[in-house]
């Protein structure tokens, strides 16, 4: 590898303060200059025996050069994500098992793939055949992994992914766009860094900055009563909602089956929920508007005092209503065959149920009494 003079220069002249990068080490001491990989090292190098020896290590500089050159943003949520999705060390590497440079650039030939909620993301060399250190990045559903790219709906604008992922694979709207949901059958192919960041933005909005501030432990988490406190307007009343209905909303909407974030906030910061947070590879830091909204409907729900009502069923009817709520809470009433009358949630079960039990559109209940009398 012929080293550009620029890039000498930048190398020279960091090595004047001691330089290190992803294995490379270089150093300018009175008696010349040294450089160290885990596999080769010289000292007391003249400037020209210096250069000899950086073109001889040039995977540590062709992968120096793409993350100093072509990826900007030191420091940056980017920058991270990009090196977390080539298995690169960073400064905070958490248990992620990270590559040296030569695994990096035996696996970057091939592809690296890290599954980032449902996308899957696979970092590549642009040339396989003569590396010179600059990456591309595809990006696709999980569950097209093993999908020929000729069967997919192909895609190079990152904002593309906005469409992609507002309705789901039945042409519902999304509301939540960490739902898991999303619909495959896409590809984005040849992405540079910054456009795969911005792609998995439009997916996954803040997931990649909330992710970056949680390793670098600035994550900074707003818990329901104090989210609660500061609405306003028609949300003002979800702050009476009582701390067990916290738990139960916490339930339907936050846990790994219906939102792909892990949440982080609590009751309080002192008062943690029950409810198992998830395990999201992105933290959730407050509860969204998709929550706020639920709570409000819930608050206003929660305010009703309990009663007792009297109603007839037998055993199977009762059976019959918790198979039914069980199957729309967990999204199964589509799968529910027509003819599969065993089911309680099918739909002649269900029919069957109004015909007899309801009287004018509503359960034949009768109020008896309320809690206490
Ligand atoms: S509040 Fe709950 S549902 Fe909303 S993004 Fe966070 S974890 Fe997901």
């Amino acid at each position: 590898m012929e080293l550009r003079d620029h890039e000498f220069e930048r190398l020279r002249a960091a090595s004047e303060d001691g330089f290190e990068f992803d294995g490379l080490k270089l150093e300018r001491t009175p008696d010349g200059y040294v450089l160290e990989t885990p596999v080769e090292s010289g000292t007391e190098l003249t400037e020209t025996e210096f250069r000899t020896a950086l073109e001889a290590v040039d995977e540590y500089v062709t992968n120096w050069r793409y993350w100093q050159e072509a990826v900007d943003g030191d420091g940056t949520a980017g920058r991270a994500f990009l090196r977390w999705c080539e298995r690169a060390p960073t400064e905070a590497d958490g248990s992620d098992a990270s590559l040296p440079v030569p695994g990096r650039y035996e696996a970057l030939r091939d592809g690296i793939d890290r599954t980032w909620g449902q996308l899957r993301v696979t970092a590549r060399f642009l040339d396989v055949d003569e590396p010179d250190g600059e990456r591309v990045y595809d990006l696709w559903h999980v569950d097209d992994a093993d999908t020929p790219l000729s069967e997919l709906e192909v895609y190079d604008q990152p904002r593309e992914a906005r469409d992609i992922s507002t309705y789901d694979e039945d042409g519902q709207y999304r509301p939540l766009k960490t739902a898991p949901t999303l619909r495959s059958g896409w590809a984005f192919t040849g992405l540079s860094g910054t456009e795969l960041v911005d792609a998995v933005d439009f997916f996954y909005p803040a997931t990649v900055a909330n992710w970056h501030r949680e390793r670098e432990g600035a994550l900074d988490v707003d818990h329901w009563t104090e989210t609660a406190e500061r609405q306003t307007g028609i949300y003002d009343v979800i702050d009476e909602l009582p701390r067990e209905a916290v738990e139960w909303m916490a339930e339907a909407c936050c846990v790994d089956s219906q939102c792909l974030r892990r949440r982080e906030w609590q009751y309080e910061e002192r008062d943690q929920l029950d409810v198992d947070g998830g395990d999201g590879k992105f933290p959730c830091r407050e509860p969204c508007s998709l929550v706020i909204a639920a709570a409000r409907k819930w608050a206003i729900l929660e305010s009703e005092s309990e009663k007792t009502y009297e109603l007839e069923l037998t055993t199977s009817e009762l059976n019959q209503l918790e198979e039914l709520i069980d199957a729309v809470a967990e999204g199964r009433v589509d799968d529910v065959r027509e003819a599969d009358v065993n089911e309680g949630a099918n739909r002649y079960r269900a029919r069957y149920l109004r015909a007899k039990r309801f009287e004018d559109g509503s359960l034949d209940a009768v109020e008896s009494s309320e809690p206490g009398q």
